[in-house]
């Protein structure tokens, strides 16, 4: 190994690998630095990759990527402790390449081959490797120590892309650590069944996919939700809250998702599947007014590790990450045109964020978390009292109709004051829509 690179990328997650991938490809000396076994080991289980950045980086790349099923068909649905109220969405030209760049994948197939990927390209990725802290020297950060023998590795610029938990960019003064109600904090499993079951089951042909998100009592009326995304013969099921709200309600992720797991209307969607991974992980949610400090001399912040998470229904993550990572490389390629990797050398960085979706898309919605946290009763008391007054609608009696409907719409009436629902509705389609 060279005792110095022209960058350190420390994760092996989308962010660092995206980065990695564009500056090898431009000629740069560059060391991934990874704690996991492998680019995916501390990743397992699954989500939805969006991809829009990544076919550009790896054209067409679902032809050679381990994805597992594209994205047709989404649906969204409330629970109440015994009824659902869904919509579902099918759309039959999302079966056509690029395929709405939606794709359930695992991420510890992923990222392997993502890794390796980047590896063809020239960079070099070193695993089983912590980086405990940043080498600093004149107020620039000039490498990272290692926890291995001889650990001190140097280079130009170091790219931070060490996810949610960010010890390390906490220990660098750029950001402060989040408060409990900027953390999501999620428990997922991933359960097999064989592919045919899959199909049946969720009614998919051949590669579609399904992703499911489950509101109200999917996640014990908190805010939050519980999800359900079809591999090809496996399920990633998971549920995540904020942590502020757990903690509040003493409650662990596993038994959240246990109690997601065996609602009435959730097991039969898992009927005969087998655990095979299980995993706890977090969501930063930190908002557009909160992110941290991006740049100093010599460092970057990619990826989950700066807050990049929508926190709206599109739940883009990966793509955001990818994104970051590839105008890291972006504006490390322009600073060393320059020969000026200080804070005002790398500012190129900001400045593509925020021409671009990513803070566009986190200054949309911005306000997502906290106007969801402003009206609780979203989680609960709505969906419970809608439901209630659906099961009233169609219950079948020998009560004339129009007394039925009256008494269900009062019953709606009863738990909940009108004006202030058609408001917090309002507010919810502005700030997550
Ligand atoms: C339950 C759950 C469901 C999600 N679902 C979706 C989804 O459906 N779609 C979506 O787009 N996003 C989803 N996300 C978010 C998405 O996973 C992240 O936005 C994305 O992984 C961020 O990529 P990253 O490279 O910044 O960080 P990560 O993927 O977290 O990668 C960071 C890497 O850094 C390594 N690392 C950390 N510290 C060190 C250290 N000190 N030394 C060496 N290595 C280190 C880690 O091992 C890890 O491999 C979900 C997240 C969770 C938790």
């Amino acid at each position: 190994m060279t005792d110095k690179f022209d960058c350190i990328i420390i994760g092996a997650g989308p962010s660092g690998i995206a980065c990695a991938f564009a500056m090898a490809k431009a000629g740069l000396d560059v060391v991934v630095i990874e704690r996991g076994e492998y680019p995916g080991s501390k990743n397992v289980s699954g989500g939805v990759l969006y991809s829009t950045i990544l076919n550009k980086l790896i054209p067409n790349f679902w032809q050679d990527a381990p994805v597992e099923r594209h994205v047709v068909k989404k649906r969204y649905s409330i629970l109440s402790k015994d009824s659902e109220m869904a919509l579902e969405l099918n759309f039959n030209n999302f079966n056509n390449p690029p395929y709405n760049d939606s794709f359930t994948i695992l991420r510890s197939k992923f990222d392997r081959w993502f890794a390796k990927k980047a590896e063809d390209t020239g960079a070099f990725v070193l695993t089983e490797t912590v980086v405990d802290d940043f080498i600093w020297k004149d107020g620039k950060v000039i490498g990272v120590k290692a926890r291995r023998e001889d650990g001190d590795v140097y280079a130009d610029v170091v790219v931070c892309a060490e996810g949610a938990n960010s010890l390390l960019a906490e220990k660098s003064g750029l950001k402060k650590k989040p408060a409990d109600n900027q953390m999501i904090t999620a428990a997922k499993e991933v359960i097999s069944l064989p592919r045919e079951v899959i199909e049946d089951r969720f009614n998919l042909e051949a590669d579609e996919g399904l992703t499911m998100e489950f509101f109200g009592d999917a996640v014990k009326g908190m805010i939050g939700s519980g999800f359900i995304y079809t591999n090809k013969d496996s399920l990633s099921v998971g549920v995540g809250c904020p942590i502020s709200v757990m903690k509040k309600r003493n409650m662990h992720p596993n038994d959240l998702l246990d109690a997601f797991k065996s609602h009435p209307m959730i097991k039969k969607f898992l009927r005969g599947g087998k655990i095979e991974e299980l995993s706890a992980k977090m969501i930063p949610e930190l908002g557009y007014k909160n992110l941290s400090r991006l740049v100093a001399n010599g460092l970057l912040i990619v990826g989950d590790a700066a807050g990049f998470v929508n926190p709206s229904l599109y739940r883009e993550g990966s793509n955001m990450a990818m994104a970051s990572g590839v105008m890291a490389a972006e504006a490390i390629l322009e600073a060393k045109g320059k020969g000026d990797f200080s804070e005002a050398g790398l500012a190129g960085y900001g400045k593509r964020l925020q021409e671009s979706f990513v803070m566009k898309d986190l200054e949309r919605y911005c306000d997502a978390p906290e106007r969801l946290a402003e009206a609780p009763e979203l989680f609960k008391e709505y969906p419970d009292a809608i439901l209630k007054m659906a099961e009233g609608y169609f219950t079948i009696s020998d009560m004339p109709k129009r007394e039925a409907q009256q008494l269900a719409r009062r019953h709606f009436k009863d738990k909940v004051s009108i004006w202030k629902f058609l408001w917090d509705m309002y507010k919810v389609r502005k700030s997550i829509l």
